[in-house]
């Protein structure tokens, strides 16, 4: 099978592929063409995913379709945005129909649940690895920044925390899946859900806002860098699943939703009638902390006093 008849077959034919909504022109041209409605920006961003580093190699190519979408849209949902489409650089070992197939469907799943088109890509042999770039729109100005916290705000997710960090010594084969709990933290892993709905709702409302990807301590760290504010967490409120707790116990999963990465759920802060809005229009948020004048990120016991933390989340570049 030749670079064209892959791409015809697997990707060009996929449901997801077909033009309509924003998408003029898709798949087979030198370019695809959007149409943005009057008075709105386009929001774009980038994630790749190499294997042996951001997923197990060899893995489920249905799940790893699906989760690699949800990653890269998970950013549009930080920024407030509605979706439009993804194009998808792929490299491959081989031309492995089976696992093409298998991968196409994953894609075509995750892109239904989030109204994404596929509107175009490359296609190259190499190492396991995949670059999403999506593009969404929403109202010009409305993007929510990470610079715009204000001290007496509140500092919100928007779902439990950890449960895909804890995943992952079952992801890796370290310990026994088969429990209902490691069935819970495997979906949290493999199926991110973008918090889109919600990012939208914020629009207008957060002062500031982010998905927390690497973990919610070093996130919270870019969002105070950018707002030039302390932002105060206090670790009792953090929201941890049920499953994690049983699963790794209450200190470990604390941790887990500390430092873990790849939650896929939104931070975000606002002034607290933007919060009683949001709570009447039926959104459960969590409120884990506050917005303070200062620098950086503070972790506050039941007593309210600070604690220091040894590890702050994944940085690739690190030590
Ligand atoms: P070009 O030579 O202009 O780079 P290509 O031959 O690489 O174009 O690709 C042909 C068409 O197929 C283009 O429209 C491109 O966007 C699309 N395409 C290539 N690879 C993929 C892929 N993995 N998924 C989706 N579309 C792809
Ligand atoms: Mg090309």
């Amino acid at each position: 099978m030749g670079e064209f008849e892959l791409i015809r077959q697997y990707f060009a034919a996929a449901a997801c592929a077909r033009v309509g909504g924003d998408v003029v022109l898709g798949i087979g041209d030198d370019c695809a063409l959007l149409a943005l409605p009057a008075g709105e920006q386009l929001a774009v961003s980038s994630d790749t995913l190499t294997a042996g580093i951001h997923f197990p190699d060899p893995c489920d190519p249905y799940l790893l379709g699906q989760r690699a979408l949800a990653v890269s849209t998970s950013d549009l949902a930080g920024m407030g945005a509605t979706p439009i489409g993804f194009t998808l650089a792929l490299t491959l070992p081989e031309a492995d129909p089976g696992w093409l197939a298998e991968f196409a469907r994953g894609l075509d799943a995750m892109a239904a649940g989030c109204a994404m088109r596929l509107i175009g890509g490359d296609t190259t042999r190499g190492p396991l690895s995949m670059t999403l770039t999506v593009f969404g729109r929403l109202p010009a100005g409305q993007g929510l920044l990470r610079s715009g916290a204000q001290p007496g705000d509140l500092l919100c997710v928007g779902g439990a925390l950890g449960d895909a960090a804890g995943a992952l010594p079952l992801v890796l084969g370290e310990r026994e899946q088969g429990t209902a709990e490691a069935a819970a933290l495997l979906r949290r892993y493999w199926l991110p859900q973008p918090q889109l709905a919600l990012g939208q709702a914020l629009r207008g409302k957060a002062s500031a806002a982010l998905d927390i990807s690497d973990g919610l301590l070093a996130d919270c760290g870019h969002m105070a860098t950018a707002s030039g504010v302390l932002l105060r967490i206090e670790q009792q409120k953090l929201p941890l699943s049920d499953a994690l707790v049983r699963f790794a116990g209450r200190d470990q999963a604390l941790q887990y939703g500390l430092t873990g990465g790849d939650d896929y759920v939104l931070a975000f802060t606002l002034p607290t009638e933007a919060l009683q809005a949001l709570q009447a229009e039926g959104w459960l948020l969590h409120v884990i902390g506050d917005v303070a004048v200062g620098a950086g990120v503070q972790l506050l016991n039941a007593d309210g006093q600070a604690i220091t933390l040894a590890s702050q989340g994944y940085n690739h570049f690190s030590g």
